[in-house]
């Protein structure tokens, strides 16, 4: 089962930085979910307008500076955000980073690397989740969203 990016997928990739672009091309080859790019590259208008519907928490996205990609399940014609594929996805998206050796945050669990755990992408949730509760704060969770961090990939790279 081989899946292809199409046109509206590869258009999101302009400007996208091209460890990241490279990992979402090895993905949608191995990914036994099919997938679509829904966010690229953001202005800062369209971040603000996320910001105020509660669909993001930062206006220093990294969608904005070319960092980030949100990969949402498609099936039958159709983008659907449903976790069992989106876990599957996450797997796809880890094992393509690590055979490119490019590091990942995962909007599934924001205070690690998705690249270096191997737990089921399942478990890397509720793992983050837990630790949020323990703290005593909310887990914000985006599941199709994946960066590269900041720490290795600052803003001008
Ligand atoms: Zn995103």
């Amino acid at each position: 089962m081989a899946f292809k990016l199409g046109k509206r997928s590869l258009k999101e990739l302009e400007g996208v930085h091209a460890d990241l672009v490279a990992v979402v091309n090895r993905a949608i080859e191995i990914t036994p979910q099919d997938f679509s790019v829904h966010d690229g590259i953001r202005t800062l208008e369209e971040q603000k307008k996320l910001v105020k519907s509660g669909a993001s928490k930062t206006l220093r996205s990294r969608h904005i500076s070319g960092h980030a990609v949100d990969l949402v399940p498609y099936i039958n014609g159709k983008l659907r955000w449903e976790w069992e594929p989106i876990y599957q996805i996450a797997e796809a998206v880890r094992t393509a980073a690590q055979e490119l050796e490019v590091p990942i945050r995962w909007g599934g669990a924001w205070d690690t690397l998705l690249t270096s755990t191997d737990e089921a992408t399942e478990d890397v949730i509720s793992g983050y989740v837990e630790r949020r509760r323990s703290e005593g704060k909310k887990a914000f969770i985006d599941g199709p969203h994946y960066e590269l961090p900041r720490s290795e990939y600052p803003e001008n790279t």
